[in-house]
């Protein structure tokens, strides 16, 4: 405003100005983390599924990325953690109603228009838009403000009312490095229970066989004496027409 018509802006203006576009750029940057796949940067579209560090994507992007890594750019940089659909959460989120009733708003994207979020706490109805702290769950997938989760009296999910434990829960987006280190973490153990448990079950698996392969010993060892000469024969054959 001051700066119009060529006079020389001061200080305490440009200062705000400076503040101005801090603030946009945050808030951009909210609106690529909470209406965006931080994959394929496509709008958010259920089936929606989130990471282990809490980031956002479209399951169908996800699906894409693990059948060709270079399906996009920076695609192995952003989820290289990735490695298989386990890795990733499907989400169950209360879409927002008045999105429903307005579903172009988040089309129209600029700095001052703060767009209708497409998703809500289901108890608090406040929209996830960045502006307060969402959450999942890794047990279930169910989506919630921490707000409403902080007036739980039980460590029972609010929506599907399953049980949880404090290493279940995932918080949307966080930008906090120690929050992200303990995020990593929580995923490296969740990784490894997986493998210990599927080694356990190949485990018991191949004693099965193991015990299988026994009773059979005798009848097996005799099916394949018999089965071998066959080739012999068959050889033997193939020379004499051959001469
Ligand atoms: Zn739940």
């Amino acid at each position: 405003m001051g700066n119009d018509g060529g006079s020389i802006p001061r200080r305490s203006e440009m200062v705000r100005e400076k503040q101005k576009d801090e603030k946009a750029d945050r808030k951009n940057q909210l609106i690529a983390m909470y209406f965006y796949c931080a994959l394929s940067k496509k709008p958010l579209q259920p089936p929606v599924v989130a990471d282990g560090l809490g980031r956002l994507y479209n399951r169908e992007s996800v699906l894409e990325y693990l059948l060709d890594n270079s399906a996009f750019g920076d695609g192995t940089q952003i989820c290289g953690h990735i490695k298989s659909l386990k890795d990733v959460k499907t989400l169950n989120l209360k879409t927002n109603p008045a999105y429903e009733k307005n579903k172009k708003s988040t089309a129209i994207l600029s700095f001052d228009d703060q767009p209708v979020a497409q998703f809500v706490c289901p108890v608090t109805m406040k929209e996830m838009n960045g502006n307060m702290q969402f959450e999942f769950l890794w047990s279930c997938g169910c989506v919630f403000s921490a707000q409403a989760r902080k007036e739980m009296p039980e460590p029972a999910c609010l929506v599907c009312g399953e049980a949880f434990g404090s290493k279940d829960l995932v918080p949307i987006n966080a930008q906090d490095s120690e929050v992200l280190d303990a995020l990593r973490k929580a995923m490296d153990t969740r990784k490894q229970e997986e493998k210990d448990k599927k080694k356990h079950k190949s485990d018991a698996a191949k004693q099965k066989s193991k015990n299988k392969h026994k009773r059979n010993h005798d009848s097996t060892e005799h099916a394949a004496s018999s089965a071998n000469d066959i080739p012999e024969k068959k050889t033997a054959k193939i020379q004499r027409t051959a001469a």
